[in-house]
């Protein structure tokens, strides 16, 4: 176990807070400290300087104009950029994956430059994607679970592997869904992901703590999942 405390860096929660994705840093302060570990939500706004010190950062979901000033702004800063050169797990949910990518074409008809950490480029689909989306992950066993909503539709390039295949859903728009390079995420799942998805929060705080963490029995969490996915199921 670590002796200090985890500190969660939870990026622009006032613009890219619309979907709820400010859960996950819930989700991870509480499974640490119900493993008696301290760990703290660093809540980052616009008007802070973006420190390249802290455990983990996450990003979550945002409407097209909310994504391109929290885009601005964070390839200004540096610091998320520095922290995950230096191997620091980053999560991004939907307008998070798209900014931690290389590029995003806006609804505007503009294209943004990401910051270039995942391998990933994203332009607008003909058609909206807002669906349940349940996806067979690369890295572990358990079915991921989440809600989808977005315009966008992303490629991968080789530098970054699919975080899951599509099952049902749409996902980055190929079959596959979400986008993993190093020790960073992007997923196209809200929930929020991290709450539907245990088994992808303690992928984030394995590499946080060095080890696996021990073992949760949370069987509200059993029940929530087995109720999304026969849902989706059913339809
Ligand atoms: N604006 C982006 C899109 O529509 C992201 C939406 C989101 O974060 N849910 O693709």
């Amino acid at each position: 176990m670590r002796d200090s405390t985890v500190r969660i860096g939870l990026l622009l929660p006032e613009v890219l807070g619309t979907y709820g994705d400010s859960g996950n840093a819930q989700v991870l302060c509480k499974r640490l400290q119900w493993r008696g570990q301290d760990a703290e939500v660093v809540p980052i706004s616009l008007s802070s300087p973006v420190p390249s010190t802290l455990d983990l950062y996450l990003l979550g979901g945002g409407e097209d104009g909310a994504q391109v000033l929290a885009a601005d702004f964070l390839r200004a800063a540096t610091g998320l950029r520095r922290a995950a050169a230096a191997g620091t797990p980053v999560f991004g949910v939907c307008a998070g994956l798209q900014i931690l990518g290389t590029r995003f074409h806006g609804v505007d008809g503009v294209d943004h430059s990401g910051l270039g950490l995942l391998d990933a480029t994203t332009k607008p689909a003909s058609r909206r994607a807002v669906s349940e989306l349940v996806a067979s992950p690369e890295l572990f066993d358990a079915p991921l679970t989440g809600f989808e909503n977005h315009q966008g539709e992303t490629t991968r390039g080789p530098d970054s592997a699919p975080l899951g295949r599509v099952v049902r859903g749409t996902g980055n728009g190929d079959g596959t869904e979400g986008a993993v390079t190093g020790h960073v995420i992007g997923t196209y799942l809200h929930g929020p992901a991290l709450a539907r998805n245990p088994a992808l929060a303690d992928l984030l705080l394995s590499w946080v703590l060095g080890h696996p963490p021990k073992p949760l029995e949370l069987s509200e969490v059993e029940v929530l999942r087995a109720e999304r996915l026969s849902a989706r199921r059913s339809r």
